[in-house]
């Protein structure tokens, strides 16, 4: 069966998107840690980050470093995190985080953002991908 994150790239589960190519996909994480906390997917459905053979995971890092720069653009922050976990779905991704402060990157305490909020972050990140 597909992965939740096949059918989103897919079309099939709506997302807000930020940027996709042939072999990648990112969009924000429905319960954002923080505001611009992004998922980068190989559109290659793998269960694990680790798994993914090299090439393909350079290549997916390569991506998320354009997405990450892109959020640091549009974000107030020190850094992007980055993270992986990989305990809730089985498809590959990275998770990037703008922190201020190593207390940013609780994945205990996500944030509920309003449908309008979600909807302009992923516009202006999106338009800030190069
Ligand atoms: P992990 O697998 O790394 O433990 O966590 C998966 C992440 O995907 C979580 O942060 C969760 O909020 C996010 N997530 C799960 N389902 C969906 C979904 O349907 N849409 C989006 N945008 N994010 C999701």
């Amino acid at each position: 069966m597909a992965s939740i994150f096949t059918k989103i790239i897919n079309g099939e589960i709506p997302c807000y998107k930020i940027a996709e190519d042939d072999r990648h996909f990112a969009f924000l994480d429905i319960n954002p840690v923080a505001a611009g906390h992004t998922l980068v997917v190989p559109k290659h459905e793998v269960s694990y980050l680790f798994d993914l053979d090299d090439d393909e995971y350079v290549s997916l890092e390569l991506f998320a470093k354009k997405v990450a720069k892109a959020i640091e653009q549009v974000i107030p922050c020190k850094r992007i995190a980055e993270a992986v976990i990989g305990l809730e779905v089985p498809h590959a991704h990275i998770h990037l985080i703008p922190i201020n402060s190593e207390g940013d990157m609780d994945f205990r305490h996500k944030q509920q953002l309003s449908v309008e909020e979600m909807k302009t972050i992923a516009e202006k990140i999106s338009a800030a991908v190069k």
